[in-house]
């Protein structure tokens, strides 16, 4: 990836949309800016300008203008600290192919995924866990994750782990100018004092591992499972909660013949919801496709992360014999249903799921079991390269206090070294180029 050549993308979401956003970066981003649209704004300002459309066939007679807010940044107070460009056009994917397609012809070229971000990061405007911010902040699927890439975009990775980093360097640097002076036999620094700033080290480390939170564990989408029996309307709330007809709803019992689900979008992320038909026994059919069915009803039972029980209200719906009990109980058919509600010890709520009636209470209470009751400030959370990191370190650390007893500086100050290093390569201060590629490759394109 050379980083002097003029990149361009697309770097609004995909599909029609009001506007559009193309994004320019390179020492050629003003010139082929003002080839496009006839002047050359160079102030690092917002513009309303035309752009001129790029000849092709459709408009092969005369090029007409579109109307085009242009944000010019220059360089180094840009995002990727290189002269940079957005035009903001008006939302039509064609056009804005076309544009970005002239652009590429006049001298651009596409960009890689990720390639504005790893500019920012190889420019020195961003370490590369603020680098992983951005990219976690693209792809959150819930409110805990976008506070947790928040938490890495604003550097606090890189602040709670500097002071760790500095108490190793320095610490090295007194053992490696002890080393120079072997000869005189002067010391810097004892043997207990090593052995006192590596417990220093170990525990800012330990620390670091013990209040934060995990990134794979923050990003887990929640599964729900509706239960019940056949006909207490499983199908229509998976619907209902759903906003469109994705199940089959039937009045015959036993109509939805297999695991149904949605990804729904609560208050504060996404969840799944499986509807799991088939729990009921038809018969007695050991190897058939009902035996199959309930094995599989059993089986999403036991990996769900909460199970929902649909009642029907308007009938003396017994409990069904689950392997685990529900985390919640929803008697369904309120409209239809004249027995007040039974109090119980598992938290139950009365709806409708044909007529939508007390779904966002529904709603909120799924939320709650999802993602906790409101009170989770902003955590901190670990990514695997990042753990693996802190592991290599406090391998290196561990081996360089084995050492002490035997008086190798030499070998300590490797240990050392190394586990200074692992803790850099966090920060991206050493980090091999595979490393990146892998991380900035998970972007997408116009990031
Ligand atoms: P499932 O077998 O549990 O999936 O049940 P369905 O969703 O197929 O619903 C069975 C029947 O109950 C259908 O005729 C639905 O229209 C009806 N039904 C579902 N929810 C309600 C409700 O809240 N009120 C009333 N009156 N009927 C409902």
């Amino acid at each position: 990836m050379n980083i002097e050549d003029t990149i361009v993308a697309i770097s609004s979401a995909v599909g029609p949309a009001a506007r559009m956003i193309v994004r320019l970066s390179g020492p050629k981003a003003i010139d082929l800016l003002s080839q496009i649209c006839g002047q050359a704004p160079t102030e690092p300002r917002a513009y309303r300008t035309p752009v001129r459309m790029p000849p092709s066939l459709a408009f092969s007679q005369d090029r007409p203008s579109i109307p085009a807010w242009i944000y010019v940044f220059r360089a180094p107070k840009s995002y990727t600290a290189q002269d940079l460009v957005e035009l903001h056009l008006p939302g039509n994917p064609l056009l804005v192919r076309l544009i970005v397609e002239d652009l590429v012809r006049r001298g651009a070229r596409h960009a890689e995924p990720g390639e504005f971000t790893s500019r920012a990061y190889l420019n020195g405007r961003l370490d590369l866990t603020e680098a992983e911010g951005v990219a976690m902040t693209i792809s959150a699927g819930n409110d805990a994750e976008l506070q947790a890439a928040r938490q890495l975009l604003s550097g606090e990775l890189a602040r709670r782990l500097k002071p760790i980093m500095e108490q190793l360097a320095h610490g090295l640097a007194l053992l490696e100018a002890g080393i120079d002076f072997v000869e005189e036999d002067i010391s810097f620094i004892s043997a207990a004092q090593l052995r006192a700033r590596l417990d220093g080290i170990e525990q800012g480390i330990n620390d670091l591992l013990r209040n934060t939170a995990r990134i794979e564990r923050l990003s887990h989408e929640p599964r729900f499972a509706l239960v019940g029996r056949p006909n207490a309307g499983k199908s229509t709330l998976l619907n209902a909660l759903a906003r469109h007809d994705r199940a089959v709803v039937s009045p015959v019992a036993g109509t939805t013949r297999d695991a149904l689900s949605v990804r729904i979008a609560l208050d504060r992320g996404m969840v799944t919801i499986i509807d799991v038909a088939g729990l009921e026994a038809v018969g007695y059919d050991p190897h058939g496709i009902h035996a199959q069915m309930q094995d599989r009803a059993r089986r999403t039972i036991e990996e769900a992360d909460f199970v929902i029980q649909v009642l029907d209200a308007s009938e003396d719906d017994a409990p069904l014999d689950l392997s685990r009990a529900p985390d919640l109980i929803v008697r369904n058919k309120s409209d239809l249903a004249s027995k007040p509600r039974s109090p119980g010890g598992v938290p139950t709520i009365d709806l409708s799921a044909l007529y939508r009636t007390n779904l966002d209470v529904l709603e909120r209470k799924l939320s709650d079991l999802a993602y906790g009751l409101r009170d989770s400030g902003a955590t901190l959370a670990l990514g695997a390269r990042h753990l693996q990191a802190l592991d290599d370190s406090l391998a290196s650390l561990t081996h360089a206090r084995s050492s002490i007893d035997t008086g190798a500086a030499e070998l300590i100050a490797h240990d050392l070294r190394e586990a200074l290093d692992a803790l850099g390569r966090i920060l991206g201060q050493v980090t091999p180029d595979d490393v990146l590629g892998r991380i900035f490759s998970s972007f997408c394109i116009g990031k």
